[in-house]
């Protein structure tokens, strides 16, 4: 089901964060929303009337000389078409990842992220020469939640395949751990999903890592108790100033810290990891020693990914 559509609003926005959390900078491109994957922590079941509804944007005139503007006047940007849509979902069925490589290899100073579940990197594996300001990140989580929560992504093992062929073909890459989610077994799952992934990336080529625990607003309870099979009220979840559900503080620093301590453990060198959508305090005790404003958050990821070799 796909549709096509002029975008009446901006292109280009930014990421707007959650209030209180520390923003790393991002911003968002929406060129396409709506997206195949029916995952139950899924934002967009709240925020779209049709969430499976893939909208693609054509005015490609607008965005161009939007993005001229945006990026004349801003420097070291990271922005990732992955908010409204999954970057690679409709890939198969409706290619325009090549084209949106292009327009950014005018702009080699940006760096520009496609985020995904999904596994169609053929497109981008026949660019003849791979641009170095592209990172092409995949949201994982265990298989177990994968079954459970991402019924209709692919399974754990093609992603990988997917990611090892596009880092092969020099790509950077981008790993996202969002949501990070309390179930049974939790350590034991995160430490094996962990080691596959040690099996495949070469820590050299990644850009940036992120870590997210669960968190939704109070919108997404009826759409969550849909999915039968959900384990996302398993842990136990309270309600912040800012609205949204999350688990408490102390089982968020020791989700977050245990996959920090498996990611240095099994991955040799230095990566990148930051926090979506945390306040300064789970920032310094998770992170400690890194700065907690935008700017310092921005330039860190950016100067990360855009480090020689990578
Ligand atoms: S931390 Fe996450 S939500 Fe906040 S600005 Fe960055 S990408 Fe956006």
């Amino acid at each position: 089901m796909l549709k096509e559509a002029l975008q009446k609003g901006a292109f280009v926005k930014h990421c707007p964060c959650s209030p209180g959390s520390v923003p790393c900078g991002y911003f968002n491109l929406n060129l396409h929303s709506g997206c195949p994957f029916a995952c139950s922590y899924c934002i967009l079941q709240a925020y779209l009337e049709n969430k499976t509804q893939g909208i693609f944007y054509t005015n490609w005139a607008d965005l161009e000389a939007e993005l001229e503007k945006f990026l004349t006047k801003n420097q070291e940007v990271r922005i990732g078409s992955g908010e409204l849509s999954d970057s690679l979902a409709y890939e198969n069925v409706r290619p325009s990842a090549v084209r949106v490589l292009e327009l950014f290899r005018k702009f080699p100073r940006t760096l520009f992220e496609y985020k995904t579940k999904a596994i169609h990197v053929q497109t981008l594996l026949g660019v003849k020469e791979t641009p170095g300001n592209i990172v092409v990140s995949w949201s994982l989580n265990p298989p177990r939640l994968i079954r459970d929560e991402e019924r209709l992504t692919p399974p754990l093992s093609q992603r990988l395949q997917a990611l090892a062929a596009i880092q092969e073909k020099g790509y950077k890459i981008g790993i996202h751990f969002d949501p990070l989610i309390l179930f049974p077994d939790w350590r034991k799952h995160y430490r094996e999903l962990i080691r596959r992934l040690a099996a495949v990336i070469r820590p050299e080529r990644v850009a940036w890592w992120s870590l997210g625990t669960l968190r939704f607003p109070a919108e997404l309870k009826k759409h969550i108790f849909k999915h039968r099979a959900s384990q996302l009220l398993w842990g136990e979840l309270i309600q912040g100033p800012d609205g949204k559900y999350r688990y408490f503080t102390p089982q968020r620093l020791e989700l977050f810290a245990f996959v920090r301590d498996e990611i240095k453990k099994q991955l040799a060198g230095e990566i990148a990891l930051y926090l979506c959508m945390e306040d300064a305090y789970t920032w310094k005790q998770i992170l400690p020693g890194m700065p907690t404003d935008e700017k310092s958050v921005n330039r860190y990821l950016y100067e990360s990914a855009a480090r020689p070799g990578k």
